[in-house]
Parts: structure tokens; sequence; C-alpha cells
């Protein structure tokens, strides 16, 4: 069926936990190139919806379709290898290893085959291979010298990007954020946010869950607000700025 153009269609899309409805029929697209920004206050539903993109959860109804494709019947790592690749709301990173080989966790991820097993399969090729490709995704990001430094040495903000950087390893068409810029310095998020219009001028499709408005209306293309699961304003950055449910939400009205 035809998508209308949309690389992701979020249809009616509904999970609950128990009697607690998390996201409630919520419907939203993100086309080719674009920055789609999700917000929402605490609980709104919106991390929900990037495990349930990410096949991380199974929806309890509704569609999601990628590329044309249903992909909320498959698993994570086919959804990965389909082109969607994520970061977490909470750092996940080894703090303890250098820069340069948590991005790697991310390179055997495009592979076949689960991380542990993959490591214990890896021949010098492969690693080779892996290295050069993690080193390639810094050099993309700008952290390349920070390749040997331990990734708990790194700010936040730098944190931050190394998790895109382990991301790009899984050669992604769409870009999953989960609050990319919680907790950063004001030049972080300016540091931030140049890197995701890069990457957009590449071409990089973009969803982010995002708290702070004005990071997102300098930022996005489109946005969705979401409250208790339900999407309760979309449109352009300035029109969800100024919609009324929106500064009811925000401001507790
Ligand atoms: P947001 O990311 O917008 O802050 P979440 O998607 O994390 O919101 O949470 C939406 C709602 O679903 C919250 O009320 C949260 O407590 C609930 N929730 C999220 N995950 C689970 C889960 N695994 N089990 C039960 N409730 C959950
Ligand atoms: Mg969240």
């Amino acid at each position: 069926p035809s998508t209308g153009g949309a690389l992701l269609v979020v249809d009616r899309v509904r999970k609950t936990f128990g009697g607690l409805v998390a996201v409630n029929d919520v419907s939203f697209e993100v086309a080719a190139g674009e920055i789609v920004a999700l917000i929402g206050p605490n609980g709104a539903g919106k991390s929900t919806t990037f495990n349930l993109v990410t096949g991380v959860l199974r929806a309890t109804s509704g569609t999601i379709r990628f590329a044309g494709e249903r992909i909320d019947t498959l698993r994570s790592r086919e959804i990965v290898r389909r082109g969607i690749a994520r970061t977490f709301q909470h750092v996940k990173l080894v703090p303890g290893m250098t820069v340069l080989e948590n991005v790697t966790l991310g390179a055997h991820l495009r592979g076949s085959t689960g991380i542990s097993r993959s490591i214990a399969r890896l021949n010098a090729a492969e690693e080779g291979r892996l290295l050069a490709e993690a080193a390639s995704q810094l050099r993309r990001v700008g952290l390349e010298q920070h390749m040997d430094d331990e990734a708990g040495s790194l700010a936040l903000g730098q944190q931050r990007i190394l998790e895109i950087a382990r991301a790009l390893c899984c050669d992604p068409v769409l870009l999953l954020l989960d609050e990319p810029a919680a907790g950063l310095r004001y030049q972080e998020k300016q540091r931030l946010g140049e890197l995701l219009r890069r990457l957009k001028a590449e071409g990089m499709s973009i969803l982010l869950v995002e708290h702070d408005m004005d990071f997102v209306m300098n930022l996005a293309d489109r946005v969705v607000v979401m409250e208790f699961g339900t999407r309760i304003a979309h449109g352009l950055p300035r029109e969800v700025q100024n919609d009324p449910a929106v500064l009811e939400a925000y401001l507790g009205g």
C-alpha cells in the first residue's frame, strides 16, 4: 500500500499496560529527510512510542509501517536491519571501555547475530572492519579526537553524541533519539543541534523526543505533541507552540 511519501507511518497505535493506556490510538508520520519532534510532559507516552516503533514493545492495536512495509510484527533486530536505529533516554554506555570500543558495540548490532555471539566468532578481518566503521562514524560526528578516551570520562553532551555515533553504525535511514538534549548545557545543545542538522542535510530522517521547547522549535520541521498517551496537537513548530491545548499541557493550565 502507498504511504504517500512518508517513510514512517504510525497509524492509530495503542499500548496498554494492564489498565493504563500509555499510548492511546496515536497516529503520525515521518517523511524522508525530515526532523520530527515528539514532545509532551512526563508520562505522555513518548518513550513507549519509541519502544513500539523499534520493536522493544508490541502494540496492543494499530499498525506501524516503514518504507511501505509493516514492521509492528517484527523483532527489534529485524527493524534495525531495515534501517531504524535509536538511542535511549538514559545513557547506555560502558564507562570503562573506550569511546571507540563503545561504538563498535553498535557496529555489532548490524550483523546477523547478537553482540556476545558475534564477539566470540569475530576473526581479525571482521574486527578490523568493525573498528574502521566505528572510527568513521566517530569522525562523522566530530568525536575522533576522543576515540581512545574512556567513555565515562566524556562530558554528558559528548556521551550523547557517542550514542548517536553508535546508532549510525547500524546504517540507519531513520534515527530515533530519546531526549538527546536532556541535561545538556547551552553550548552542548547548540553542538547537538548542529550535528542533527548536518545529518539531515546528508539525507537522514530523525524522530526525536524532547522536553526543551526552544531546542525543538529551532530544529524540527514538524512537531507532534502528546499528553496522557494521546496526541493533542501536531503541525509546524510555530503552530504547535501557540496551540492552547499545548500551552495548557505545559503550563498546567
Ligand atoms: P514519557 O516517555 O512520555 O515520559 P513513557 O512512555 O515512559 O512516557 O510512559 C507512559 C506511561 O506508561 C507512564 O504512565 C508510565 O508509567 C507507563 N509505563 C511505561 N512503561 C511501562 C511498563 N513497562 N509497564 C507499566 N507501565 C509503563
Ligand atoms: Mg520518556
